[in-house]
C-alpha cells in the first residue's frame, strides 16, 4: 500500500475544541484534515464536565479562524465577556462547528486511533523513515481498520488518563479494587450523580481547581441532604493559600471560585486533613479507610479524586518521541509549564518549536501537549494550532515557522516567562 505521502490526508486524533481548530486551520490552509474521534459526538471529553463553569471568558475559549468560519452561517458569537459552563462552550461553539458543512464530512465519530506507526518501519528502522506515511490504527463498530496519513497532530486531551490516588504516581494499595467508589475528575454532583453522593460522607483528594468546584458543589448538596459529610484531603501543610490568584486576574472566575472555598472553609463546612499522601485504601464494612503516613482518615462512602491528569504515551510508542522526563510534554516545551519551576501559571505563547519531536511529522498539541502539567488554557491551544498548520502549509519549512512562532520568552532566561 506504498502511495505519494504528499496526497494524503493530515490526521488529527480528537475532536475536542483544539481537535477541531487543528481541522478549521488545515482546511484554511489548503490542506485536507481527517479527524478521528472516539466518542459519539465533539467534544466528548467536555461533556464529562458539562456542568463546570469555566474560569476563561468566551473571548479566550474560541479559535479566531473558527469564528470566521461560524460567523459565516449566521451563527450568534457569544458575549466575549461571558464565562460559559462546559455544556454551553460545547452546545455555543463545539458542536456548531463540528457540524459545519466544512468540517462535518472530514469528521469520524465513534472512531477511536487506537495505535500510530510509520509505514514499514518500527520504532527502530532508520531507512527511508523521513519518507514514509504514517499508519493509524482506527477502530469503530465495523472493526480494524489502516489509515495512511502524510502527519499526526495528536489532540487526544488527557479526561480519558486521570491520575492515581496513591502518592506515589501508582495505583494506592487497594486502589483498584475500591474503584466503584471513586470518581476520577469532576463529578456532577448536583445533578446526574447526586444520589451516589446526598447524604453520604465525601472524601475529596486534591488541591487544584477541579477540587475546590466539587467541593463547591458538596456543600451546596449538604444543605439539601443534610447528613452529607466533606472532607477534604491535600498534600499541603495549610489551607492558607487558597486565595492564590492576583485581585485583578483576568480570569476573573478562578478567583470568584478561590475565595468561596477559602469562606466555605471560614464557615467549618469543610473538614480539612493536610499533609496526605495516600498509600492504601481499605474497605471496612461497606466503607472506605484511606491511609496517609500510616494513619487512617475517618471512614468514607465516597472519594473524589480530583488529582489531574496523564497523557496517554502509549499511543506512541513506536514514533520517535522526545519527552520531558518530569512533565511529560514535547522535551522542549517542558521548562516553560513545569510547576516545579513556574508557579505563576501563565505560560508564553509558543509553537512548532517547542512541539516537535524527533518524528519529523508529529505534532501533540492542546492539553495532551501539557503532559501532567495544569495549567492548560484553550487560548494557547489555538496558537499552537496556528503555528504547526503554518508549518505544514509550508512543506515543513521550519526555519520559517520558527521564526514566525509566537513564543515570546526564553523559558532558561530566569524571569523572562513568569515568576518563579
Ligand atoms: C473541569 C475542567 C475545567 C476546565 N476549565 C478551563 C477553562 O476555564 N479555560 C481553559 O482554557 N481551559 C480549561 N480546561 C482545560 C482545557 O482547556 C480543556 O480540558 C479542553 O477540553 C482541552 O481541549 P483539547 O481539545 O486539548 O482536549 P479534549 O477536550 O479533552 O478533547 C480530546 C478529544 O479526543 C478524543 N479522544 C481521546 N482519545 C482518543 C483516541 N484514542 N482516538 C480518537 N479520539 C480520542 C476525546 O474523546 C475528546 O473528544 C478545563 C479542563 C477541565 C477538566
Amino acid at each position: 500500500m506504498s502511495c505519494n505521502v504528499e496526497n494524503l490526508p493530515i490526521a488529527v486524533i480528537g475532536a475536542g475544541p483544539i481537535g477541531l481548530s487543528a481541522a478549521v486551520n488545515l482546511l484554511d490552509a489548503g490542506l485536507t484534515p481527517i479527524v478521528f474521534e472516539s466518542g459519539d459526538c465533539a467534544g466528548s471529553n467536555i461533556a464529562n464536565w458539562a456542568h463546570v463553569r469555566m474560569f476563561s471568558p468566551w473571548a479566550y475559549n474560541m479559535d479566531p479562524t473558527a469564528i470566521s468560519l461560524l460567523k459565516e452561517t449566521g451563527w450568534t458569537e457569544p458575549a466575549l465577556t461571558d464565562f460559559p459552563t462546559g455544556r454551553e462552550l460545547l452546545d455555543r461553539y463545539v458542536l456548531p462547528l463540528a457540524s459545519h458543512e466544512k468540517i462535518a464530512p472530514h469528521l469520524h465519530l465513534n472512531t477511536r486511533v487506537d495505535n500510530i506507526s510509520r509505514q514499514y518501519h518500527d520504532v527502530l528502522r532508520n531507512d527511508g523513515r523521513e519518507d514514509a506515511a504514517f499508519v493509524v490504527r482506527v477502530s469503530n463498530a465495523d472493526g480494524e481498520r489502516d489509515i495512511l496519513v502524510r502527519a499526526i497532530i495528536d489532540a487526544s486531551g488527557t479526561y480519558q488518563t486521570p491520575n492515581w490516588l496513591g502518592a506515589h504516581g501508582i495505583p494506592a494499595i487497594g486502589e483498584l479494587a475500591a474503584s466503584s467508589s471513586i470518581s476520577y475528575g469532576v463529578p456532577n454532583i448536583l445533578g446526574a450523580r447526586r444520589e451516589q453522593f446526598a447524604g453520604k460522607t465525601v472524601l475529596v483528594i486534591g488541591g487544584g481547581h477541579s477540587a475546590y468546584n466539587a467541593l463547591q458543589d458538596l456543600v451546596k448538596l449538604s444543605e439539601q441532604a443534610q447528613d452529607t459529610r466533606i472532607l477534604w484531603g491535600i498534600r499541603q501543610a495549610t489551607v492558607d493559600n487558597i486565595v492564590r490568584s492576583p485581585k485583578n486576574d483576568e480570569l476573573q472566575e478562578r478567583r470568584r471560585l478561590e475565595v468561596h472555598i477559602q469562606t466555605l472553609l471560614e464557615e467549618g463546612k469543610i473538614e480539612v486533613f493536610t499533609h496526605i499522601a495516600i498509600e492504601k485504601i481499605q474497605s471496612d464494612n461497606g466503607k472506605l479507610v484511606v491511609h496517609s503516613h500510616s494513619k487512617a482518615l475517618p471512614p468514607v462512602d465516597e472519594i473524589i479524586a480530583a488529582t489531574g491528569f496523564r497523557p496517554n504515551l502509549a499511543l506512541l510508542s513506536e514514533l520517535r518521541i522526545a519527552i520531558d522526563p518530569a512533565t511529560q510534554s514535547p522535551v522542549n516545551l517542558g521548562p516553560l509549564i513545569d510547576p516545579n519551576l513556574h508557579t505563576c501559571g501563565s505560560v508564553p505563547e509558543h509553537g512548532v518549536a517547542e512541539l516537535s519531536h524527533p518524528e519529523s511529522g508529529l505534532y501533540v498539541v492542546g492539553i495532551k501537549s501539557y503532559g501532567r502539567a495544569p495549567t492548560f488554557l484553550l487560548k494557547t491551544g489555538y496558537k499552537q494550532v496556528k503555528s504547526v498548520t503554518s508549518l505544514l502549509a509550508n512543506q515543513g519549512d521550519i526555519e520559517s515557522a520558527v521564526a514566525n512562532s509566537p513564543l515570546s520568552c526564553d523559558a532558561r532566561v530566569p524571569g523572562s516567562c513568569c515568576s518563579k
